[in-house]
C-alpha cells in the first residue's frame, strides 16, 4: 500500500458547497446503537462508512469544523452530556457509551446522518472517542479504515486496554472521494492522512491544542501490503526520515516489541529497509512544525517528549495488526 504515497496537501479553510440539511423527518441515523463493545462499535461504524470511490464527499464547512472542535475540546475536558452545535446536530451524536466487556465508560462522537438511505453515512465525518479516566496520554489513530484493514479494531482495542485518552477514526476510505473541485478550484481528498479538510485532521489539530507543552503522542495505526518493505514486518517512525536516538519512544517501542515478539522484524526510522516514515502525513508535519514553536530552553529531560516525537506512525504488514500482540509493548512504552 502507498501510505507514503502522493497527497494533495489543502491549506487554509476548506470550502463547502454543500446545502446543510435541515432537520427534516425521515432522514435515517446510523448510531450503532446495538454495539456492546467499543470493538463491536468500531467495526459497526466502519461498515457505514463511504467506501473506495462510493461518492464525492463535501469536505465539512468552517462552521461545521469549528463546531466540531468545540464538541472535541469540551470532550476533551470530560464533559459529554451537551447538545452538539446547530451546524452538527442533524448529522452527528454525543452520546456515554458503556463498554460491556471492560465496564467502563466512554464519550463518542460520531457522525450518523443518512439523508439517501443506502446505509452509508453521507459525510464522511468519522468518530472520536474520550476515555474521561485515562491513565495514558496517548491519541491512538486510524487515518485509513477499510484501506488499511484490520487497524480500525486494533487501534481500538489497544486504546481500551491501555487506558488511554482518545481514539480517532477517519470517516472515509481514502479514496472515497478522489478529489472534486472546491470553491477556489482546489481538490478536496478524503485521505484523512494528507488532507487538511476533514474532521479527522481539525480533531487531531484540537487534541495538539489541548495539551499544548504537555507530554502526549498521536500514535497512528497503519497497513501496508505484503510486498511494500518485504525485509521488515513493522515499520515505525515519527513521520521524518532521519533515524531517532537512544531513547526515543520508538526506539523502546521496538525494544519492547523485540522483547515480546522475537520473530518480528521490526524496522525503524533512518535505516534502509523500509521508506514508508509518513513523511507526507500531515497530522505528522502538524506536531513536527510544532518543535518550531516551542518554547526556547524546552528540555527533553523526565517524561516530556519534544514536540517533534509526540507523533508515532506504524506501518505493518496484514498478519501483524493483532492488538494483543501490540498491547504489553505500548504499555511498557509509556509505563
Ligand atoms: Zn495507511
Amino acid at each position: 500500500m502507498r501510505c507514503g504515497g502522493a497527497f494533495l496537501l489543502v491549506l487554509g479553510t476548506s470550502v463547502s458547497l454543500a446545502v446543510v440539511p435541515t432537520r427534516a423527518t425521515g432522514a435515517v441515523a446510523l448510531t450503532c446503537a446495538s454495539s456492546a463493545t467499543l470493538e463491536a462499535l468500531v467495526s459497526c461504524i466502519r461498515d457505514q462508512t463511504p467506501g473506495r470511490g462510493s461518492r464525492s464527499l463535501v469536505a465539512p464547512s468552517f462552521m461545521e469544523m469549528s463546531a466540531w472542535r468545540s464538541v472535541v475540546s469540551a470532550m476533551l475536558r470530560g464533559d459529554c452530556g451537551f447538545a452538539l452545535p446547530y451546524s452538527l446536530s442533524p448529522l452527528a451524536r454525543i452520546r456515554p457509551f458503556w463498554d460491556a466487556e471492560s465496564g467502563r465508560g466512554y464519550c463518542v462522537l460520531m457522525e450518523t446522518a443518512d439523508w439517501n438511505g443506502d446505509g452509508i453515512v453521507d459525510r464522511g465525518f468519522g468518530a472520536f472517542i474520550v476515555d474521561a479516566s485515562a491513565e495514558r496520554e496517548l491519541s491512538h489513530q486510524v487515518a485509513h479504515p477499510i484501506a488499511d484493514a484490520g487497524t480500525e479494531t486494533q487501534a481500538v482495542t489497544v486504546f481500551k486496554e491501555t487506558r488511554s485518552r482518545t481514539f480517532l477514526l477517519a470517516g472515509a476510505h481514502r479514496d472515497a472521494s478522489p478529489g472534486v473541485s472546491g470553491f477556489y478550484g482546489s481538490s478536496v481528498s478524503s485521505d484523512a492522512a494528507h488532507s487538511a479538510a476533514t474532521m479527522f485532521h481539525a480533531t487531531h489539530v484540537e487534541i495538539a491544542a489541548h495539551y499544548g507543552e504537555k507530554p502526549w503522542w498521536a500514535i497512528q495505526w497503519h497497513g501496508m501490503s505484503e510486498d511494500t518493505c518485504e525485509v521488515v514486518d513493522v515499520h515505525l517512525s515519527h513521520g521524518v526520515e532521519t533515524s531517532p536516538t537512544a531513547g526515543d519512544k520508538i526506539v523502546e517501542l521496538r525494544d519492547h516489541l523485540r522483547a515480546h515478539e522475537p520473530t518480528w522484524r521490526i524496522g525503524i526510522a533512518g535505516g534502509r529497509e523500509c521508506s514508508l516514515n509518513g513523511t507526507s502525513n500531515i497530522q505528522g508535519h502538524h506536531l513536527n512544525s510544532a518543535l518550531n514553536s516551542a518554547p526556547t530552553g524546552w528540555t527533553h529531560g523526565g517524561a516530556a517528549a519534544p514536540p517533534s516525537r509526540r507523533f508515532v506512525h506504524i506501518e505493518q504488514h496484514p498478519g501483524f495488526r493483532d492488538p494483543d500482540k501490540w498491547i504489553a509493548a505500548v504499555l511498557a512504552t509509556w509505563p
